[in-house]
C-alpha cells in the first residue's frame, strides 16, 4: 500500500492560486472555511500521529503548523487573501468581507478605506441610485445629441465622451499578441443585433424596440432619426464586410486610412505597433463613411451604447423597459451587482495592492529575490544537463531557453505604481463613478502597454496578487512581491533549507513550466515551434513517462468516487521538476528541513464546499497529494526518513514516474 489510499479518505482542501497558494493560518470567525489549522487541530486529529513514512505531508505540517503559529502576526497573510478574494471570485461577498477588515483595523497609509466603504454602499443602494431618475443620464445623452461635426464625433471616440464610453462605434482592446508576445490593439466594431452579448439571439427590431423606449425618456431627443440612423450603420458595416480575414498592420499603415486614428495615438505613443483589424476594407468602409450626412449614423451607435448601458445599473423606469423586453422578472440589485463588481473590485484590489506595496516591499526583497532566481536558473541548467535520457543538443536548447527567459520579480516600481491612481474616482453621482472607474481603467490599460510596465507587470496582476507563473507566450517567470514576502515571513536568508523549499521549489517549478508536455512545444522567444525541443528518441522517451505518470496520478482516490486526473500532468510534472532542481542546490544542507518546507509552500487555505470542484477543474492537485507525489520520486526523501519496502509513503525505484530522472 502506498500513499495513494493512505490519503484516499480527506475530503478537505483549497483555494488554489496558479503555482501555490495562501499562505494563512488563525482562523477564528471563519466558520465555513477550514484551515490546515484546523485539520491538525479538529478535523483530523489522527494527523497529529501520522509518522512521515505514513503520510509525509499530515506529518510535516505539524512542524509547519508550530512555526507559522510561534512568529503569531498574520495580518498581512490575511490582506493578501481577502484581496485576492475580491480579485479572483467577485461576486461571492467578499468584497464586503474586505470592506468590514478594511474599516475594523487601521491602517493610516489606507486613508481611501472610506473612500471604498462609499463606493461599496452606492453600489447596493438602489433607492438612492433611482432616485435620480434619468436626469443622471441626461447630460451623457445631451453630450452625444450636440454633437454637430464629423471632428466632435472623431473626438468621442477618442476620448469616450464625458461617460467614458470608449466602445460605442470604435471598439478597441489590448492584448498579447500571440505571434510575437508584444502587445497589439484589437480594433472592431459593434453590430447592431450582437452590440450587447445578451442579446445576441435577439433580432434587430427588439433591439430597436428597446432603443426607442429608452429613447422616449428623453423628450428633447429626436428618436425616430436615431432609430434609422442605427439601422443605416448596421446596414453600411454589414453590407462592407469584405470577409477576409484578421488583418494585422503597423500604426503607420492604419493611421495613413483610418479617420479614428486619433483613438489609437495613446496606444502608439504606449509603444504598441500591431493593430488588428476585422478586415482590410473596415478602414475605408468607415473613414470615408464619417461625412457630414452620415452623422447621425455614428451618433446614433453612441447613444445606442450609452443607453444600454445604463439601462443595466441606473434607474426604475429605465429598468422597467428592460425587463419587460426581457419579458421575465429581472432582479435589478442582482444585475448591478454583477455589472459593477468588476470595476468596484479592481478599485479595492488596487488601493490595498499599493498599500501592501508601500509596507512591505523593499529594494532589500528585489535584490534578495533576483539573486535567488539567478541562482536558480543556473541550478536548473545543470540539473538538466544531469539527466540521462536528455542529450547534449538538447540540454544546450534548454539551456539556451533559461539563458532567454525574462523574469519580472515582484512587481511595479515605486513610479509605476503612480500610475494605479483612483483618486479622480469620485463617488459623488452613481454614474458618475461608473464614468470616472472606465476613464480610469483606460489610462491604467494605456500605462501597462507602456515599455516600462510591459517588462514588469502582466495585465490582470494587481500589486499584492499572491502568485507566481510561468508564461509560455513569452517564455517569462513572474513572480509577485506578495508570494516571496509571505513564504519568507519569520524566516531569514540563513535557512536555506526553508528558502529553497519554498520560494526555490516554486521558482524551479516555473522554470520547468518551460519544458512540461506544453512549455516543449515553444521556443525560448515563445514562438509555438511542435517538436523544437526533443529528438525524435528523446520524445519517445518523454511520451511514455508522460504516460506512466498520467497512471500514476490517476491512482490517487481522493473520496466521492473521484480520483484525480490527467489534466494536473503540467503541474505535478512541474513540482517534480521544481523539487529535483532545488534539492540539487542544498549542498550539506539538512535533507529533513528541505522536505518540510515543500509542506509550508503547500500550506493552504481549506474550503471544504469547493473541494471536489476543484479537484475536478483546477490543474493543480490538492497540496497534499502535490507533495506526496513529489517527494515519492526522491530517493533522498526516503533516505533522510529511513522509509523502505513495507512503509506507506515508499515507492520502489521502478515505479517512480518523474520525468526529469
Ligand atoms: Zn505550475
Amino acid at each position: 500500500m502506498n500513499t495513494r489510499n493512505a490519503v484516499a479518505a480527506v475530503a478537505v482542501v483549497a483555494i488554489i492560486l496558479a503555482a501555490s497558494c495562501v499562505f494563512l493560518v488563525g482562523s477564528n470567525g471563519h466558520d465555513e472555511k477550514w484551515y490546515n489549522v484546523d485539520i491538525i487541530e479538529n478535523v483530523f486529529p489522527e494527523y497529529r500521529e501520522q509518522s512521515a513514512t505514513d503520510n509525509y505531508y499530515a506529518y510535516a505540517l505539524n512542524d509547519v503548523y508550530r512555526r507559522a503559529a510561534a512568529s503569531g502576526d498574520y495580518e498581512s497573510a490575511y490582506l493578501i487573501y481577502y484581496a485576492n478574494s475580491v480579485n479572483l471570485h467577485g461576486d461571492d461577498m467578499i468584497s464586503g468581507d474586505i470592506i468590514a477588515m478594511l474599516d475594523k483595523r487601521t491602517y493610516p497609509e489606507l486613508g481611501d478605506s472610506k473612500v471604498l466603504a462609499g463606493y461599496y454602499d452606492s453600489l447596493l443602494d438602489m433607492t438612492a441610485r433611482n432616485a435620480l431618475g434619468v436626469d443622471a443620464i441626461k447630460a451623457y445623452v445631451e453630450e452625444i445629441d450636440s454633437i454637430t461635426t464629423t471632428d466632435q464625433v472623431v473626438r468621442y471616440v477618442a476620448t469616450g465622451g464625458s461617460a467614458g464610453m470608449y466602445n460605442s462605434i470604435i471598439s478597441l482592446s489590448r492584448m498579447i499578441d500571440d505571434v510575437d508576445g508584444n502587445n497589439a490593439v484589437t480594433i472592431s466594431v459593434p453590430v447592431l443585433p450582437s452590440m450587447d452579448e445578451n442579446y445576441q439571439d435577439a433580432s434587430v427590431e427588439k433591439n430597436l424596440e428597446l432603443y426607442g423606449a429608452m429613447l422616449e425618456l428623453f423628450p428633447g431627443i429626436d428618436g425616430d432619426s436615431y432609430i434609422q440612423a442605427a439601422v443605416d450603420y448596421d446596414r453600411l458595416i454589414q453590407n462592407n464586410a469584405t470577409g477576409e480575414s484578421t488583418q494585422v498592420m503597423t500604426y503607420s499603415e492604419v493611421a495613413g486610412s483610418f479617420a479614428f486614428a486619433s483613438a489609437l495615438e495613446p496606444y502608439h505613443e504606449a509603444g504598441i505597433d500591431s493593430y488588428y483589424s476585422p478586415d482590410s476594407g473596415f478602414y475605408s468602409t468607415i473613414s470615408e463613411s464619417l461625412t457630414q450626412d452620415n452623422l447621425m449614423m455614428y451618433k446614433s451607435m453612441a447613444m445606442y451604447d450609452l443607453l444600454m448601458d445604463a439601462s443595466k445599473h441606473l434607474d426604475e423606469e429605465v429598468y422597467e423597459i428592460r425587463a419587460e423586453w426581457l419579458g421575465e422578472e429581472y432582479d435589478v440589485q442582482e444585475s448591478v451587482k454583477a455589472s459593477l463588481e468588476d470595476d468596484w473590485s479592481h478599485v479595492a484590489g488596487m488601493l490595498v495592492g499599493k498599500y501592501y506595496y508601500a509596507t512591505y516591499v523593499d529594494a532589500g526583497l528585489q535584490a534578495y529575490c533576483e539573486e535567488l532566481i539567478a541562482e536558480c536558473l543556473e541550478a536548473a541548467k545543470e540539473y538538466y544537463d544531469s539527466v540521462e535520457w536528455i542529450g547534449d543538443a538538447t540540454s544546450a536548447k534548454i539551456a539556451q531557453k533559461i539563458d532567454g527567459m525574462t523574469v519580472r520579480c515582484l512587481g511595479p516600481t515605486a513610479e509605476q505604481m503612480a500610475a494605479y491612481d483612483y483618486s479622480s474616482v469620485k463617488a459623488d453621482s452613481y454614474y458618475g463613478m461608473l464614468a470616472a472607474l472606465r476613464h480610469a481603467n483606460r489610462a491604467i490599460d494605456i500605462a501597462q502597454a507602456s515599455g516600462d510596465l510591459r517588462d514588469q507587470w502582466k495585465s490582470d496582476m494587481l500589486p499584492h496578487t499572491y502568485n507566481m507563473f510561468y508564461s509560455v507566450d513569452d517564455n517569462s517567470i513572474n513572480i509577485l512581491a506578495s508570494y516571496v514576502r509571505e513564504l519568507l515571513r519569520g524566516h531569514d536568508s540563513s535557512e536555506r533549507e526553508y528558502i529553497l523549499g519554498t520560494v526555490g521549489a516554486a521558482i524551479c517549478h516555473e522554470i520547468t513550466h518551460g519544458f512540461d508536455d506544453m512549455g516543449a512545444d515553444y521556443d525560448e522567444k515563445g514562438r509555438k515551434r511542435a517538436g523544437w525541443l526533443f529528438t525524435e528518441e528523446e520524445k519517445e522517451v518523454f511520451d511514455s513517462k508522460v504516460d506512466a505518470l498520467a497512471d500514476y496520478i490517476a491512482g490517487f482516490y481522493v473520496g466521492n468516487g473521484r480520483y484525480l486526473s490527467d489534466h494536473m500532468i503540467g503541474e505535478v510534472m512541474a513540482d517534480m521538476g521544481g523539487s529535483a532542481i532545488t534539492y540539487s542546490m542544498l549542498g550539506d544542507g539538512d535533507a529533513r528541513k528541505f522536505f518540510s518546507a515543500l509542506v509550508a509552500l503547500e500550506f493552504f487555505v481549506l474550503d471544504k464546499e469547493s473541494y471536489y470542484e476543484r479537484v475536478d477543474t483546477d490543474e493543480h492537485p490538492p497540496g497534499m497529494y502535490r507533495v506526496n507525489m513529489e517527494v515519492q520520486q526522491m530517493q533522498e526523501f526516503f533516505d533522510a526518513y529511513g522509509i523502505g519496502e513495507g512503509d506507506n509513503m515508499y515507492l520502489a525505484p521502478e515505479d517512480r514516474v518523474s520525468v526529469w530522472a
